[in-house]
C-alpha cells in the first residue's frame, strides 16, 4: 500500500478517485474548496485515452453541483459533490429529496463545516440536516479516517441505494497527516436505472417515504456493529462519547486522565451515524455520568438528554464545554476535571490585531471609493452587500456596506427595501456570486421594475476561495443582463480603476437618479487571480 501526506480535503479527493470516481461537481467555499482543487490537479495527470479519466468541474452553485452529481449517479456511475455548510442550504432541496429516490451509482455528499466560524458566517452541524433527510452521514476523526471512509462510502451508497454524507470540520479539511491509499478501480458502467422509482410523484414518494423508513430502522440496527462506532471498556464513574475529530482532543488528555483518576473512561466513539442506539444504552446504563465530546452542534448531548430528567449528562448544554467556538484538546482537558496543562500557556504577550482586509491594490476599493463619493449628499440610502472578498468592505477605511446575510441576499434585500420605500438602494455583489445566486433576485427586480441599483464588482474570479475561475467569462455578462431585461441604457460597464474615478462617481451618480433597476459592472482583475495565471 503507498502512502502520501494530505490533508483531510486531499485525502477525500484521492479516496474518490481510487473507488472508481466519474463525475465530481462543486462550489468553492472554505473550508472545502480544495477537495475540487486536488480532483482536477489529478484529472489533468490523467492521459486523455484512459479508461480511468473522470470529471471534476466547479458549477455556478450547489444546488446545480448536486443536481449534477444525482444525474451521474442515475447514470449508474460513482459521483460526488462537495461544498461548506452553508452550501447545503442552497442545495437543501436536491439533498433531502436524494434521500427518497433509488440512487444508482454511488453518491458521496461532502460537506465542511466550520465550528469557530474561521471563514463563515454561522456554525452549522451538518449532521443534523443528514439526519433531517435520513441520509447517513459519516464524521471522519484522521485523515486516514476521511480517505477510508470516503473510499467505502461509495460502496454504502450503492448497497443502500442512498445518498451517504461525509461530515468534517476545518481543522480535519485543512491538516495533514500520512495517509495509506488504495489502488484505483475501475468506474462502474453506465447502467440506467429501472422502474419509477426516480420519479418523486405522490404516489411513488409516499411508497419511496416507507422505504426510507424501514431503511433507515436498519442503518441504525446497522450502525450498532459497524467498525466506526466502538465502545470500549473503562470506569463505570464516567462514560465518554466523542465523535469525528473530538476522538484526538479526547486521547491527547487521555493519559492526563488515567495518571490522576486511575483508570479510563468507558468511552464510545462515534463516526458513523444514524445513532449506535444499542451502543449509547449500553454506556448510559453502565455509568454514572456521561460527558459528550463534539465539535459542533450538541447533536448527541441533545438526544441523549431527551426532556425527562435522568442521568447527570454533561457537554455543551449544561456549559461543561462552551456552546460556541470550535472545540480544542485544552477545552476537552477541563471538561474531564483535569488541571489546566500550564506548561502550554503563553502569557503576557499583547498581539497586536490583524484585522482581515483587502489586498493592496485591489480593484473592490477603488470601486468602493466610487460608490461612497456617489451616495454624498444622500441623507437616507442603503448598501446591502453581500459574500466575497468585497465583504470586508464593511471595515474601515470603507465603511461601505451595512448587510452580508447569504450568497445573492444583497440583491434580493436591495429588492425588498426598495419596494417598502427605502431610496436609493444598491446591492453590492461580486460575479461569482451574481451567477451562484444573484441572478434570480435580479429577475424579480426586472419583473417588478423595482427602483435599485446592483454593483457587480467583476474581478473575473472566485478571490476569496484562491481565485477559482468564475462559471462564465466576463464577457458574457453585458449579455446576460440584457437577457434579463435590464434596459441596456442602465446597463453601465465600467473600469474599477481609481483613475477612473472622476468618470465611476459621475455614472454611478447618473444611475442613482434613475428610478428604475439598473446595472453598473466595475471590471478589474482580481490581483491573486493574475498572480496566479502568471505562474500557470
Ligand atoms: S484576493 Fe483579489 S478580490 Fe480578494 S482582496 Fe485580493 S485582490 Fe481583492
Amino acid at each position: 500500500m503507498a502512502q502520501e501526506t494530505l490533508m483531510g480535503d486531499e485525502a477525500i479527493a484521492y479516496a474518490a478517485v481510487h473507488a472508481g470516481l466519474s463525475g465530481a461537481f462543486a462550489y468553492p467555499g472554505t473550508p472545502s474548496t480544495e477537495i475540487m482543487e486536488t480532483l482536477q490537479e489529478l484529472a489533468a495527470k490523467i492521459p486523455q485515452d484512459s479508461p480511468n479519466r473522470f470529471v471534476a468541474q466547479w458549477c455556478t452553485n450547489e444546488k446545480t453541483a448536486y443536481e449534477s452529481a444525482l444525474g451521474a449517479s442515475f447514470a449508474g456511475r460513482r459521483a460526488m459533490v462537495s461544498m461548506k455548510h452553508v452550501g447545503l442550504n442552497v442545495a437543501m432541496d436536491p439533498f433531502v429529496n436524494s434521500g427518497l429516490v433509488n440512487i444508482n451509482g454511488g453518491l458521496v455528499v461532502v460537506v465542511a463545516d466550520d465550528p469557530g466560524m474561521h471563514s463563515s458566517q454561522d456554525e452549522q452541524d451538518s449532521r443534523l440536516l443528514a439526519d433531517f433527510a435520513r441520509i447517513p452521514c459519516f464524521e471522519p476523526a484522521t485523515q486516514q479516517e476521511a480517505y477510508d471512509m470516503t473510499y467505502e462510502a461509495f460502496d454504502y451508497s450503492e448497497k443502500h441505494h442512498c445518498p451517504v454524507l461525509i461530515r468534517i470540520t476545518t481543522r480535519l479539511a485543512h491538516s495533514r497527516s500520512i495517509v495509506d491509499i488504495r489502488d484505483q478501480k475501475s468506474q462502474n458502467l453506465i447502467k440506467k436505472p429501472e422502474g419509477m422509482d426516480w420519479i418523486l410523484m405522490p404516489a411513488v414518494a409516499r411508497r419511496r417515504w416507507k422505504e426510507v423508513i424501514a431503511r433507515q430502522s436498519m442503518l441504525s440496527e446497522e450502525s450498532n456493529a459497524v467498525k466506526w462506532n466502538l465502545l470500549s471498556k473503562g470506569s463505570k464513574a464516567l462514560g465518554v462519547i466523542t465523535t469525528g475529530l473530538a476522538l484526538q482532543y479526547y486521547k491527547e488528555n487521555l493519559a492526563d486522565y488515567r495518571a490522576a483518576k486511575g483508570s479510563d473512561p468507558m468511552h464510545l466513539h462515534i463516526g458513523f451515524f444514524p445513532m449506535p442506539t444499542e451502543l449509547i444504552r449500553s454506556l448510559y446504563e453502565t455509568c454514572d455520568e456521561i460527558l459528550v465530546i463534539e465539535d459542533g452542534y450538541p447533536y448527541v448531548e441533545h438526544l441523549l438528554r431527551g426532556i425527562v430528567p435522568g442521568k447527570p449528562v454533561h457537554g455543551k448544554e449544561d456549559g461543561t464545554i462552551p456552546y460556541d467556538g470550535e472545540l480544542n484538546a485544552d477545552i476537552v482537558r477541563k471538561a474531564l476535571g483535569l488541571l489546566e496543562n500550564k506548561g502550554l500557556m503563553v502569557k503576557n504577550i499583547s498581539l497586536v490585531g490583524r484585522p482581515p482586509q483587502l489586498c493592496q491594490g485591489c480593484p473592490h476599493a477603488d470601486s468602493y471609493t466610487a460608490l461612497k463619493e456617489a451616495l454624498k449628499g444622500y441623507m437616507l440610502y442603503a448598501v446591502t452587500s453581500d459574500i466575497g472578498c468585497y465583504t470586508l468592505g464593511a471595515l474601515p477605511p470603507y465603511s461601505a456596506i451595512e448587510t452580508t446575510v447569504d450568497m445573492g441576499a444583497s440583491v434580493g434585500m436591495a429588492r425588498g427595501a426598495a419596494e417598502v420605500g427605502l431610496e436609493p438602494v444598491v446591492a453590492v455583489i461580486g460575479d461569482s456570486t451574481f451567477y451562484h445566486s444573484g441572478l434570480t433576485n435580479l429577475l424579480d427586480a426586472v419583473s417588478h421594475k423595482t427602483n435599485m441599483k446592483v454593483l457587480i464588482l467583476d474581478n473575473s474570479t472566485t478571490g476569496m476561495t484562491g481565485a477559482q475561475p468564475t462559471i462564465l467569462p466576463s464577457s458574457q455578462l453585458e449579455p446576460i443582463l440584457k437577457g434579463c431585461g435590464i434596459d441596456p441604457a442602465h446597463i453601465r460597464i465600467l473600469r474599477a480603476h481609481k483613475m477612473d474615478n472622476e468618470k465611476n462617481v459621475a455614472v454611478i451618480k447618473e444611475e442613482l437618479a434613475y428610478r428604475g433597476p439598473s446595472v453598473i459592472v466595475m471590471v478589474r482583475e482580481c490581483l491573486e487571480a493574475l498572480k496566479k495565471a502568471r505562474k500557470a
